[in-house]
């Protein structure tokens, strides 16, 4: 019990300096874009194009990598409003269906009748996206991958579920395990995002997987959330 608790003190630790490391990181890679961007646009280089290109995208790459890792690292606080979560989905549909066009695929909402819950909008919305990129990353194109909510047994539930390649019964334990990733430029961090910030709501995520597509259901309970609610008044 004593080992594990300073096992987590640790791990504190380590993810505090890791995410100090991050920022710092950070702005010497904003000059060194800053210049990169200045550079690609002088005429007498144009012949550099495919140069630049390639170093401002994985610049970008990088960065995005610490955004993520930043985001998982930071212990935070959450900011818990009464908000209904098909406001949430039908604000960021427009995003998520413009990123599946781009590759042929498409989003449909199946949106239910729900009760509020206590939900912080900026982490609901990184929900929604780390596990739609995740099914839309998964699908051909022509394929479509579907969101819904329910209400069931006391319980909100948001389904993403796609027509995917499907998730290996092998890999199932690992899914949320930082840097668990089978793409060759994933990061491994997108769902373990997802679960911790899960665990902040008090959700559960149940994941169903086959060769013909995988649904992430993430469980949201209205009596704990309500219990919240009251004691905050
Ligand atoms: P990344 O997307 O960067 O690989 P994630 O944490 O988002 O990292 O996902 C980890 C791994 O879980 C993925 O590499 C993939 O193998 C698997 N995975 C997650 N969601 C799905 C999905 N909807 N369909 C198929 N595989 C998935
Ligand atoms: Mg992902």
């Amino acid at each position: 019990m004593e080992k594990e608790m300073l096992r987590l003190a640790q791990l504190q630790t380590v993810g505090e300096m890791a995410a100090g490391i991050g920022h710092e990181v950070r702005n010497p890679m904003t000059t060194v874009r800053g210049f990169l961007q200045l550079m690609s646009q002088n005429t007498e280089l144009t012949k550099y194009q495919a140069y630049f290109d390639t170093m401002l995208e994985e610049l970008d790459r990088a960065n995005s990598i610490i955004s993520e890792f930043l985001s998982l690292a930071k212990n935070k606080m959450v900011n818990l409003h009464n908000l209904n979560l098909n406001d949430i989905i039908t604000q960021l549909y427009p995003l998520l269906l413009a990123d599946a066009m781009v590759s042929d695929k498409y989003i449909l909402l199946e949106l239910g009748e729900i009760p509020n819950l206590l939900l912080d909008d900026k982490e609901m919305r990184q929900l929604i996206i780390n596990l739609v990129r995740n099914g839309l990353e998964a699908m051909e194109g022509g394929q479509s991958l579907e969101i819904s909510t329910r209400l069931e047994a006391e319980e909100v539930i948001l389904s993403i579920k796609d027509q995917g390649k499907g998730i290996d019964k092998s890999y199932w334990g690992k899914l949320g395990t930082p840097f668990f990733t089978t793409k060759d430029k994933g990061t491994g961090l997108g769902l373990a995002i997802c679960y911790s910030i899960a665990r902040r709501h008090n959700a559960s995520i149940r994941v169903d997987s086959s060769n013909r597509g995988t649904t992430f259901e993430v469980c949201f309970k209205m009596e704990l959330l309500e219990g919240i609610l009251e004691f905050q008044y």
